[in-house]
This record gives C-alpha cells, sequence and structure tokens, in this order.
C-alpha cells in the first residue's frame, strides 16, 4: 500500500494511474478503523481498479473540542488492517496541509438537511463535513465513493453536495454494519466501558421495536413507547433525538404511509460516548 501525506504527491500519483484508465474508488474514514470501515473498503476493491483510503480527523466538524481530542487515534493499527486488506493507496495528512490558518468552513445553504437531527445538536458539524469531503473529492477524483448507511443524515447532506458541486462520481451507501448484538460498529465504541456496553444494545432494539411497530399505532405513540422502553432499559442511556423522518426530505412525518419513504434516527449517550443509529422503515 502507497502511504501519501501531501496533496501533491498523491495528486501526481493518482494522474499517473488515470492516465493508464483505472476506475478509482475512494473511502474517506477518521480512522480507528473497524470492520465497518474495511466492508466499504472491500466493496470499492470489488468495483474498482484502485482503492484510495484517506484517515483524517477534520477538526472543523466536531462542535466539542474534548470530544475532538478524545476521539480515537490508532494509526498503526489501522494501517496495518488496511494493508491486510488490500486497500491500494492510504491518503493521511496533517491539519496544516488541509486547512490554511483561521479557515473557517463555508458552505452554502442546504436548509433543512443540515439543520435537523445531527445539526441542531452539532451546530457546524455539516459545515464541516461538507468542507472536507469537497476537499478531498478535488484531490482524489474519484470515479466512486463510498459511505455507510450508520451516518444516515450524512449520506443525504453529501448526495446533495454532490449535485450542486457537479461532481462526476457516483455514491454507493453500504449496509451498517453489526456487532453480534446488532450495536452498530463505531470507532467511539472503544470508548465504552463494559456496562456502557451492554447498556448500548438497547439502541438498535428501539430502533427495531420501532420498525415492528410503526404500522400498528400512530408515530407519536411508536416514539413515545420506544422512549420510554429504552430510558427505562439503564440510566446509563440519554437520549438526544429519536425521530422518524422522510428519508430524502429529512422532514419529520405526522403520518406512516408505506408509500414515503421513512427512517428512523436516534442520537443517544451511553455514558460519556455518543453514539448514532438508524433503520429504513420502508425496506
Ligand atoms: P468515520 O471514520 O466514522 O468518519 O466513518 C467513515 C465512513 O465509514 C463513513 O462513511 C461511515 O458512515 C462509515 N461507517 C462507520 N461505521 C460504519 C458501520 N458500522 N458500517 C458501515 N459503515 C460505517
Amino acid at each position: 500500500m502507497k502511504l501519501f501525506k501531501e496533496i501533491n504527491s498523491i495528486h501526481q500519483f493518482l494522474a499517473s494511474e488515470k492516465r493508464e484508465n483505472k476506475q478509482i474508488g475512494f473511502v474517506p474514514t477518521m480512522g480507528a478503523l473497524h470492520n465497518g470501515h474495511l466492508s466499504l473498503i472491500k466493496k470499492s476493491k470489488a468495483e474498482n481498479e484502485l482503492t484510495v483510503c484517506s484517515i483524517f480527523i477534520n477538526p472543523t466538524q466536531f462542535n466539542n473540542k474534548e470530544d475532538l481530542e478524545k476521539y480515537p487515534r490508532t494509526i498503526e493499527n489501522d494501517i496495518k488492517l488496511l494493508i491486510e486488506s488490500g486497500c491500494d493507496v492510504l491518503f493521511h495528512p496533517e491539519v496544516n496541509e488541509i486547512y490554511t490558518e483561521n479557515e473557517t468552513p463555508q458552505t452554502g445553504n442546504y436548509g433543512n438537511l443540515t439543520h435537523v437531527l445531527e445539526g441542531k445538536f452539532r451546530p457546524g458539524h455539516f459545515d464541516g463535513v461538507i468542507t472536507i469531503v469537497k476537499k478531498l473529492f478535488h484531490i482524489v477524483e474519484p470515479d466512486n465513493v463510498y459511505f455507510g448507511q450508520k451516518d444516515f443524515q450524512q449520506c443525504a447532506v453529501i448526495n446533495e453536495m454532490i449535485v450542486r458541486n457537479h461532481f462526476k462520481l457516483k455514491m454507493n451507501i453500504c449496509n451498517t454494519m453489526r456487532e453480534i448484538d446488532g450495536l452498530a460498529m463505531s470507532s467511539r465504541n472503544i470508548r465504552l466501558t463494559k456496562d456502557e456496553r451492554i447498556a448500548a444494545k438497547a439502541i438498535p432494539s428501539t430502533l427495531h421495536y420501532i420498525k415492528n411497530n410503526i404500522e400498528k399505532v400512530s408515530i407519536t405513540e411508536v416514539l413515545q413507547t420506544a422512549t420510554k422502553q429504552l430510558l427505562s432499559s439503564s440510566d446509563l442511556i440519554k437520549i438526544e433525538y429519536l425521530e422518524i423522518v422522510n428519508a430524502i426530505t429529512l422532514e419529520q412525518m405526522d403520518q406512516f404511509d408505506i408509500e414515503t419513504p421513512a427512517v428512523a434516527l436516534i442520537a443517544a449517550y451511553c455514558g460519556n460516548v455518543r453514539l448514532i443509529d438508524n433503520i429504513i422503515l420502508t425496506d
């Protein structure tokens, strides 16, 4: 695997690969890699001649300084996992390679997409996400990009960014990889204590409860019962949001009907660790 830390050198390398008409797949990450990330690498490898992964803990998408400082950093193990998975290229730049001093993300108005759910609880988060993903797309110029459904709202926002910026690439949204008890794999899971880890499995169970009952009772009722069940499952869990929204516009839904794509999304703290997950209700 080739490792690049500088924009010019990766750009030059990829330009020569492109001259040979190689199709490029790209998987952007923040590292602390797990099988969820590796499933994206695997998909990219199956569909492209060259797979590029980036590892960059993007400071502008963290609205909370402590969260940024505590974000797990496991680069040596990440490199080992990427080599084992057959990834061709890793881009792992320093912050000053990507941002000029005091640069603030400027993205334009994405309306509802960036203001609800994660956007409401993490102000500025999506400005940071849009900015870094745009920069990375310009550096790598991929044919295919791979993102996880685990970050459902991020996928919706990036889809819109791709359209607005006329990027000629295909967005591929991949299934959420889960632990045996259903907990969505996440770099943050390694920060959970033993008790928190046990409590966290109630998060995916709550989403399944919603999916199993959404056609039986009203949206208000299913959310009320699901909230009650989750909170009573453990004192360690605090819910930030639990909502059912239109899967395209992310607008709240008053009523469920099988014709309108719908998704239930949750953000909850388990101890000090913030976890997110979602389930599509109209599969
Ligand atoms: P992150 O390093 O958390 O920014 O994630 C990098 C990419 O991996 C994003 O597209 C995520 O949605 C995706 N991802 C994270 N966790 C999972 C998972 N459990 N299953 C599939 N993809 C995931």
